[in-house]
Parts: C-alpha cells; structure tokens; sequence
C-alpha cells in the first residue's frame, strides 16, 4: 500500500477564499474588517516564522491585525493588565497569544485571562468547557463553539478522506490542553472509540495496531513508525519538530507511507490549516459581534 498525501494548502486555500468573502461582507455591514490582537512573548526565531506566516494570511483574508511584543522577562501582572486592555478593546474580534510562553509565567493563568468570547483559538478554561459539554459533532458545529484550531485542523483532514470515523478505533498521542485532549474530545463527538496516549503509556505500538485513525501530536520525531500501524489507517501527524532547516513531525513517513491508507506530510499536512482554522474562528467571531449588534 502507498499512502495518499493529505496536504493542507488545498483545503487551506478553499476556506481561506470562503473567509475572504465573510471577511468583505462584514466589513460591508459595519464599515470594519474582522480584527484579531495577537499577543508574542519573547519569541523565539521559529515562532518569528509562524508569526510572519500567520500575518501573511490575516492580510491576504482581509483581516486586520495588531501584534503586541512583550520581552521575554516581561512581569505576568504587565501581560494581565495588557490583556484586560485587550478585552475592554471592543473594536477586537480576536484575541491570541503566541505558544510556548517563557518559563517563570503561569500558561493557565494568562491563558485564562483572554476574553472567553474572542478566544479564538479556543484554550481558555471556559471555551473548553463549552466544548467538552457537547456529546454530537453537528451539536457542536451549530453551537458556534470555537474548536481549538490544531485539533479542528487535524479533523478536517481526517474528514476529507471521506472516512466516517463513527464507530472506528482512534488513537491519539499527546493530552495537551491544545491539540491531543479536544482533537480526543473531536473524535469522540464524531462517534470514534478513542485511546488517549501520553508518554506514560505502556505498549504504545500495540494501540497503535489496532487503531483506524492515528492523530499524533507529541513534537517527538519518528515516534510512530510503519510497523505500529494497521495496514490502512489514516495518520494524521500534527507533531513538529524542527532541527537546523529540517522540520519533522512525529511520524517515519517513508516506513508509515507503506501501510497508511492516508498520511498528512510534515511539513504541508496540518500546519497550513490549522492558519486558515484560526482566521475561521476570527471570522465566526466576528460574525457573532455583528449579528448581535445589528441583529
Ligand atoms: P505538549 O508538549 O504540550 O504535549 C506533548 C504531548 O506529547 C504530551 O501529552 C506528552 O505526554 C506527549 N508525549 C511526549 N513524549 C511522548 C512519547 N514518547 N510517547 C507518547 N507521548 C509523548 O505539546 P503540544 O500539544 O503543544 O504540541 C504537540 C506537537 O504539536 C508539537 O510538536 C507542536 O510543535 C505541534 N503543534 C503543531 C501545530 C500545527 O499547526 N501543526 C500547532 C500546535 C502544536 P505527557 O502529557 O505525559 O507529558
């Protein structure tokens, strides 16, 4: 078997042509464009390049962007304050903050001082909550919860096989609070019967074996390899990992491409959807604002 390539930039480009229209018709109604405020902490040279990437497509969109760069040292209560500026800022649709943060600031408390209804990429305590309270994928669709955009990326694919994950075995590597536990949580909602796996996890490539769909985010280069697959499987692999030029994901592609039925490359599988995700959830964001003002 030779897996298909799962790439993002096909279906990026599809919803980024949809948001750019969403985008012109908001600015339409209330004479703005949708507008996000991304917060950057000291930011390493590679997150300077997601950073970049991300403002390309904000611009090509149609949506407005204000970056605010703080110093790595920078004292938690400045980053509250800021933030708290940002919520009472009611020109803003959407409000991120660039991942990882330095060490010595508390992740869930700055996290969780983002306006919940702007979170736009759906970390906040709140936002997840919302998400995690629902049981049926299209219950959560109509909601309008924002899906943390990694994880809502990573499905997108999976979805685009035409692959109906309802009653599929899953496995998911990695539990953070942004890409392994709502991509599980994604997958349960559309019917999967799912294994959560962490770096505790025993035997790791017997769950491997018998899972439809794997969905990896873990940053650990080759961790899954052509022999822990069942012949078939979707792999998603949202793992990055970068060395010198090279990116790699979590996946041995050559080994994997030879029992997958479906493989996302790394790069070009995940990452270039998961932009267009968080330009989505600005958009729906902004929509939202616009219908409650106007009606
Ligand atoms: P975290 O570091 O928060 O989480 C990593 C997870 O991997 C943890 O749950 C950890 O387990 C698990 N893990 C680590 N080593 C192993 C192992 N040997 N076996 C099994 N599980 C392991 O990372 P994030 O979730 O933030 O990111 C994960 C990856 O996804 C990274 O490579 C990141 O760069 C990438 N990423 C990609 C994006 C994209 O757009 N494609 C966007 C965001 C992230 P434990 O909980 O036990 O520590």
């Amino acid at each position: 078997m030779s897996a298909k390539a799962l790439r993002g930039k096909p279906l990026a480009e599809k919803l980024l042509a949809s948001i750019r229209e969403r985008a012109a018709r908001i600015t339409q109604l209330r004479g703005s464009p949708p507008r996000l405020a991304i917060l950057a902490i000291g930011g390493d040279s590679s997150s300077q390049v997601y950073l970049r990437s991300k403002l390309q497509a904000c611009k090509e969109a149609g949506v407005e962007t204000t970056v605010e760069a703080l110093h790595a040292a920078v004292p938690e209560s400045d980053v509250l304050a800021i933030l708290k500026d940002l919520a009472s800022d009611a020109t803003l649709d959407g409000i991120m903050l660039e991942v990882p943060l330095p060490k010595g600031l508390d992740a869930r408390r700055i996290i969780d001082a983002i306006c919940p209804d702007r979170d736009v990429e759906g970390v906040t305590t709140t936002n997840l909550g919302r998400l995690y309270s629902m049981k049926a994928f299209a219950e959560l669709r109509s909601s309008g919860v924002l899906i943390p955009c990694t994880a809502g990326a990573a499905i997108r694919l999976l979805l685009e096989t035409g692959m109906d994950p309802a009653g599929k075995s899953a496995v998911v590597v990695g539990r953070s609070r942004i890409v392994g536990r709502p991509a599980a949580h994604l997958l349960t909602c559309l019917d999967a019967t799912v294994t959560l796996c962490h770096s505790k996890t025993r035997e790791l490539a017997s769950h491997l074996s018998r899972a439809d769909i794997v969905l990896s985010a873990t940053g650990v280069p080759g961790l899954i390899r052509g022999s822990h697959l069942k012949p078939g499987a979707v792999v998603l692999d949202a793992g990055i990992h970068v060395a010198g030029k090279t990116i790699e994901g979590d996946v041995e592609h050559e080994g994997a491409a030879k029992k997958a039925s479906y493989l996302t490359p790394v790069p070009g599988g995940v990452g270039p959807l998961t932009v267009a995700c968080l330009l989505d959830n600005v958009t729906l964001s902004a929509e939202r604002r616009v219908k409650a003002q106007l009606g």
